[in-house]
């Protein structure tokens, strides 16, 4: 009887606290991608508010400057992003009328995931005709899991750089996120053996760490350069080319036209697969691990022969 009353009092006293000083996190963050909007949460946990840019179905090379982005990125401490000149079409001009000194290239408030790792398919020679290509390399890092790991570690010191007064959470939150990807990794190794050696036919060159991390082997490009749609004269030498090089499915991202792909498999008789490419790409590609889990299980799936749909 007198414990009752006093309780309440207690409750109501803690929700009127908590309404009158709202937990308010110390990074806004503005993350380009999908997949760094997710790196950040998993390294940030409550100290950072993340503001994702694009959506998984959109495509990273090509987004318009909206003045909605323009004014998230006005108020960011960090942009994180994945650099390497994918964004070379709207981020500059993002940073431009964001007026955002924080977040220029070059300060500790701007991060380029691709900075952190090594990258493949730099080009040997730079030439306009060979397409819209990459010439720093191949952007597209999130795919392999193993250079998750040393973006996730880098960008945890940046946060911890930014807001030291949050630096231990920070540490602490990137150790569980490296020990849990530590874990992950060798079972998804496992799970994917049987993909090893596979032939596969790609539509844009996205999937050079996913096909080098799993030992599979990218035999034929949808695209006849990058960035490049197929024409009808292309497409009738690629299903002529499909059986001598022996491609055992075409693999799309989940933001890509499933015209060409759903065309080749048809014509092929191989299955067109979609996979994610970054977290909210499927269904079941809810978060960094929910990404490489679909990616695998949809892969062996389409090696299976249920053509990897759902
Ligand atoms: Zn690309």
């Amino acid at each position: 009887m007198y414990l009752r009353p006093s309780l309440a009092v207690l409750a109501v006293a803690a929700i009127a606290l908590t309404l009158a000083a709202p937990a308010r996190a110390a990074l806004n963050v503005f993350a380009c991608e999908p997949e760094w909007g997710a790196l950040a949460t998993e390294l940030g946990g409550d100290d950072v508010s993340v503001f994702v840019a694009t959506t998984a179905r959109q495509d990273p090379h090509q987004v318009q400057a909206r003045p909605a982005l323009i004014a998230h990125l006005r108020g960011a401490d960090i942009a994180v992003c994945t650099g390497a000149e994918l964004e070379i079409g709207w981020m500059p001009v993002l940073l431009r009328q964001s007026s955002n000194a924080k977040v220029q290239p070059g300060g500790s408030g701007y991060f380029e995931a691709t900075q952190q790792v090594r990258l493949l398919e730099v080009p040997t020679r730079l030439d306009r005709a060979e397409g819209d290509i990459h010439p720093g390399g191949n952007p597209h890092v999130q795919t392999d899991p193993r250079y998750m790991r040393v973006i996730a570690a880098a960008l945890a010191q940046r946060l911890a750089q930014l807001d030291a007064a949050h630096a231990a959470a920070y540490a602490q939150r990137a150790k569980a996120f490296d020990d849990k990807l530590g874990q992950a990794i060798p079972r998804w190794q496992a799970m994917a053996a049987p993909l090893k050696g596979v032939n596969i036919v790609i539509y844009h060159k996205a999937w050079i760490y996913l096909t080098s991390w799993l030992g599979m082997n990218e035999v034929a490009t949808i695209e006849p350069k990058p960035g490049v749609p197929p024409g009808g004269a292309y497409l009738a030498q690629l299903l002529d080319d499909i059986p001598k090089r022996q491609a055992r499915m075409v693999i799309y991202a989940a933001y890509q036209d499933a015209r060409a792909p759903d065309f080749i498999s048809e014509k092929a008789h191989i299955p067109a697969v979609m996979l994610p490419f970054t977290v909210g790409g499927t269904d079941a590609a809810v978060d960094l691990f929910g990404l490489y889990d679909d990616t695998i299980k949809r892969l062996l799936a389409a090696l299976g022969g249920n053509g990897g749909r759902s």
